[in-house]
């Protein structure tokens, strides 16, 4: 057992080593962290609504219970209001009865970034889009689901699709 540890333990410093390596060669691209869809604030604020550019581009956040999807139910996919990348789907959303859409998992892929955010005297873990790094909302791990997290998403930030049903034919 103590010699797992110490195997463990060797390969833990390694790792710590290459990662420290690793940070202090990011750290000047991670001061400016590029995202695929990249538009200057102008372009924003011509491709938004106001109150979703205060959302997406200025980590605003809309009023609990006024979301349009805060109560929404239908069967469909979730993808950010500013790129188009898909981010939730129906299945992962759950009535979390605190003002806003709640989810308990993302879509697979490392389409939704997180960051640790100490703004308003918190600790929180801001969630972005990982494709144009616009603001969601956080995540919380009281989710009270198997996931035991809760993705707390502004309305404002999301875009809803409605599902495709295939091979199901009108009578
Ligand atoms: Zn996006």
């Amino acid at each position: 057992m103590r010699y797992f540890a110490q195997i463990l333990g060797v390969s833990l410093g390694l790792m710590a080593s290459c990662n420290a390596q690793d940070a202090q060669n990011e750290s000047n691209s991670m001061e400016k962290k590029t995202y695929p869809v990249r538009l200057t604030p102008a372009q924003w604020q011509d491709s938004l609504s106001d109150e979703q550019y205060y959302i997406l581009r200025e980590k605003g956040t809309e009023r609990p219970g006024t979301g349009q999807y805060y109560l929404h139910t239908a069967e469909g996919t979730y993808s950010c209001a500013g790129c188009g990348s898909e981010l939730f789907t129906s299945d992962m959303k759950f009535q979390s009865h605190c003002g806003w859409p709640s989810f308990d998992r993302e879509i697979e892929g490392g389409k939704v970034e997180r960051k640790l955010d100490k703004s308003h005297g918190m600790m929180r873990t801001e969630i972005l889009c990982a494709n144009c790094g616009g603001h969601l909302g956080h995540v919380f791990n009281d989710g009270p689901t198997s996931t035991g997290e809760r993705y707390c998403v502004n309305s404002l930030s999301l875009q809803f699709s409605p599902i495709e049903k295939e091979g199901q034919t009108s009578p």
